[in-house]
């Protein structure tokens, strides 16, 4: 080895040994002629000190030309610094190191940007992301998400699992977001693709007899931009057999119990809130609430259904529902507030909003002037609302109206500094609906993928809607009826995984593709190979994938997920460092079988 110590585990204790550092030099300060050069490995940060009274002539020069980013090997001995100069931001900040060698490793050009602030622009750091790494704050991310999910890989394997790993060279099978494809050279004209997630395989593995299975996978998907998706992403993937949802839920959160705890020392509480997907839209109008704030929403339709604000009447008259939410304390809100506010209604949809602004003795309401006293005092009951408190009430379809709430709440949430870091909410939706009707494609969708099966007491719903009479989309569809045996489990707002009892029998399956009108040739096509493996002692199964880049996102206090993948690409999927996507040679596609027409 080069280095005898690392720089950032020098202390007190070390004092009088001579050492031997290799790293970057970080801040370099001449001062009267005694050089400081803060030497930097991954470890952290040691001040290193060249004093022309106390080091060779020629060391001394050597250092003084020293440059920012230079790597460096110094050697010296570790001593405390003079009284005054500690620096107890530093650990390392009661020594340093009195130098008395050193070797420039190599030399560096000029940074584009400085690594020792938070603030370069990120197209620059992507394009420099070997730079934009060497940071401590980005090195510390690494580690981070290195240790968590080594805790998971050390809890799985106490637990009986085996990480089994999946191709990526896969094939045409559709689970709801478009696929990457790849030319096969071998056989013209077709294609593999690169999986959405390891979803059949692991099935197949249950098939396999496997029975627990866990893999850190990466998946793929070709999303159009938005700025909190990768293309390519990493997965927690689990599947077991022969357990109902409880125990997925018991593992999961003693999984995620562990690794909080042996990798960041936090602790969580288990087990976490389990909420319905209806109760998650009716209550904070999304299906990942976050739940370390309240300002619940709340349905007025009973109170304003015959009041004269004709809006709510005549919403309240056609099945459509008044709901509304108190921002508590917010009754100050600028003109200016209140209009971002409407407009983030409106955005979601909303005709408009509503607000009531409670005064110690007056309250301040375009709409209040329609309300008897009576229903004022209903609504403020309702929502527990007193003086200082602002009512936002939006009138409209049921879902559209909670939806639009939902918003505010974490707009006005934000505003107020509710989401506070080191506050847990770990919640599980469950009992979502099975299917959804897409309007453009005139069908029903899976709302989670197609092998998620239904509740046991829904199953009949499923063979029911083959002979409805109702047309297709109807609410009271039977179709439109069957629940879920699916979970999502959210974080603070954040959905961090989801997953399902699977079906497991082919005929089940069939019903379900049959339901989703995809016709049975072109099921038989796509995953014949499933149906068949379903008739051969398929155990009944199910699991659950975790998404490993929000997790560790949200430990690391950060929105942007791009912050904790070590080289990830734009929003638009593009990577600045090597230019990619790039075009290929004409003999690659030639090889490929690939003629381009680019037309615009
Ligand atoms: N494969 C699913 C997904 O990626 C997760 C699961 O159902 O286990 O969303």
């Amino acid at each position: 080895m080069m280095r005898t110590h690392w720089c950032g585990e020098l202390r007190p204790q070390h004092i009088g040994q001579k050492v031997r550092l290799c790293g970057w030099a970080s801040k370099i300060r001449d001062h009267g002629g005694v050089i400081f050069i803060d030497l930097r490995d991954r470890s952290g940060i040691v001040q290193t000190v060249f004093d022309p009274s106390a080091c060779l002539r020629e060391v001394h020069k050597l250092a003084s030309e020293v440059g920012s980013e230079y790597v460096l090997l110094v050697e010296g001995e570790v001593v405390r610094r003079p009284p005054g100069t500690e620096n107890p931001k530093l650990p390392t900040g009661e020594i340093e190191v009195r130098g008395e060698r050193i070797e420039v490793l190599n030399e560096s050009k000029p940074l584009p940007f400085p690594l020792t602030s938070d603030d370069a622009d990120e197209m620059v750091r992507l394009k420099h992301r070997y730079l934009d790494l060497r940071r401590q704050r980005m090195q510390r991310i690494l580690e981070l998400r290195y240790k968590f999910t080594k805790a998971i890989r050390d809890f799985m394997d106490a637990e009986g699992f085996w990480e089994i790993e999946t191709p990526i060279l896969w094939k045409h099978t559709p689970e709801g977001a478009r696929e990457f494809i790849v030319p096969s050279r071998l056989h013209p004209g077709k294609f593999y693709v690169l999986p959405q997630s390891p979803q059949l395989c692991k099935q197949l593995l249950m098939v396999a007899g496997v029975e627990r299975y866990f893999q850190i996978a990466r998946c793929f998907r070709d999303e159009d931009p938005r700025a909190d998706r990768q293309l390519e992403f990493t997965q927690v993937d689990i599947e077991m057999s022969f357990i109902t949802r409880e125990d997925i839920f018991d593992l999961v959160e003693r999984m995620l119990a562990y690794a909080f705890e042996h990798a960041v020392g936090i602790k969580v509480e288990t087990p976490f809130a389990r909420m319905s997907y209806s109760d998650a839209m009716e209550r904070y109008g999304t299906d990942k609430p976050d739940l370390r704030f309240g300002m619940e929403i709340a349905d007025i339709t009973d109170i304003v259904a015959n009041s004269s604000f004709q809006i709510f009447s005549q919403v309240a008259s056609v099945g459509g529902k008044v709901k509304a939410l108190n921002a508590v304390g917010c009754a100050s809100f600028s003109r200016k507030d209140v209009s971002e506010l409407t407009d983030i209604a409106k955005r979601a949809g909303a005709k408009g909003l509503a607000t009531i602004s409670v005064g110690e003795s007056e309250i301040h309401s375009h709409v209040a002037k329609f309300l008897s006293d009576g229903e004022l005092e209903a609504i403020f009951e309702r929502l527990k609302a007193t003086a200082g408190d602002l009512i936002l009430i939006v009138a409209d379809k049921g879902w559209l109206a909670c939806t639009a709430l939902g918003l505010l709440r974490n707009h006005i949430a934000a505003k107020l500094n509710l989401k506070r870091y080191g506050d847990w909410k770990f919640v599980w939706v469950v009992d979502f609906p099975l299917l959804q009707w897409d309007e453009e494609e005139g069908r029903y969708t899976p709302v989670h993928h197609p092998f998620t099966s239904p509740l046991p007491e829904d199953e009949c719903l499923l063979i029911e809607g083959a002979n409805s009479a109702l047309p297709k989309g109807h609410p009271e569809h039977p179709l439109s009826k069957v629940r879920a045996n699916a979970y999502d489990i959210v974080l603070n707002g954040y959905e961090i995984g989801g997953g399902s009892i699977r079906i497991h029998k082919r005929q089940l399956q069939e019903a379900l593709f049959k339901a989703i009108d995809l016709p049975m040739e072109e099921a038989h096509q796509k995953f014949g190979f499933l149906l068949e493996a379903f008739e051969y002692g398929a155990p009944p199964h199910g699991g659950i994938a975790l998404g490993l880049d929000r997790i560790i996102a949200i430990i690391a206090d950060t929105e942007n997920i791009r912050e904790v993948i070590a080289f990830p690409k734009t929003s638009t999927g593009y990577d600045p460092m090597t230019g990619s996507p790039t075009p290929v040679s004409e003999q690659l596609l030639r090889d490929t079988h690939i003629r381009l027409s680019l037309e615009d």
